[in-house]
């Protein structure tokens, strides 16, 4: 159990749904961004057309709005750089390609820090999306990304080089470990990011998820001794070596 006390510098949020990354992190993203000049790029991997109950909206129109949106809540938080990989709803699947994708990613932006879903859980059942990506995000990180030997086509052809993630925070962890305490502000902009994803709010009010915003942060916050925070299980990389050959033993 630990208050996280230092930003990181640059990180990569690897995120299924719309809405998905604000709700998980969105209030540390607004802190670091502000307080620390923390820079985030959110990799958007589905295009979340399936999200929707009215029958009228065809999936390539509710992609279309919903990646406006995404853009909207992204800006709130002052988020660097959106990313969208657009796989359908429910489409994802632990694949080299989608690997590849998220590799590409991690050795352009070169952030020290991911975060992504935690798709390990014991006791509850989560989307399909929600596993896929945080498995491919933890996989991509170490140790795909990091050896010059996977995905060599971006080395030679692209110009990116292999990039070492230092750590992971995976949100909706069912065994959080990590805290980031946050300021009234800062629940603040997470409400107001989440009201930006306007097609999947149509039947809650800003009140309304201001008090449960409230509510779950104080939950959260208890568990490391603050009024409020986000809780993350925390992953570090750290081989402790620059040896890698042991990568292949
Ligand atoms: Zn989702």
């Amino acid at each position: 159990m630990q208050l996280i006390t230092e930003p990181a510098r640059k990180a990569l949020v690897v995120t299924p749904h719309p809405d998905d990354a604000e709700g998980g992190c969105g209030a540390t993203m607004a802190k670091w961004i502000k307080e620390s000049g923390s820079e985030f790029t959110v990799l958007m991997c589905t295009n979340g057309d399936k999200g929707t109950s009215d029958r009228e909206l065809g999936s390539a129109e509710l992609a279309a709005i919903r990646e406006g949106e995404q853009r909207d809540a992204s800006s709130v938080l002052g988020v660097k750089d959106v990313v969208f990989l657009a796989y359908p709803d429910g489409g994802l699947e632990d694949t080299m390609e989608f690997r590849g994708q998220v590799v590409r990613q991690i050795r352009k932006h070169r952030p020290d820090t991911i975060f992504c879903i935690d798709p390990y859980r014991s006791k509850s059942h989560t989307h399909r999306d929600h596993r896929m990506s945080g498995q491919v995000a933890l996989d991509a990180a170490f140790t795909y990304a990091w050896s010059y030997l996977y995905f060599p086509d971006q080395i030679s052809q692209e110009g990116l080089e292999p990039h070492r993630v230092e750590q992971a925070f995976l949100w909706g962890s069912e065994s959080p470990d990590s805290f980031v305490e946050l300021a009234d502000a800062y629940l603040e902009m997470k409400a107001e990011s989440l009201s930006r994803h306007v097609s999947q709010m149509r039947n809650r009010q800003p009140s309304d998820r201001m008090e449960r915003i409230h509510r779950w942060s104080g939950e959260t916050g208890e568990k490391a001794g603050v009024a409020y925070a986000e809780g993350f299980r925390r992953i570090q990389f750290d081989i402790g070596s620059e040896d890698w050959s042991f990568l292949h033993r």
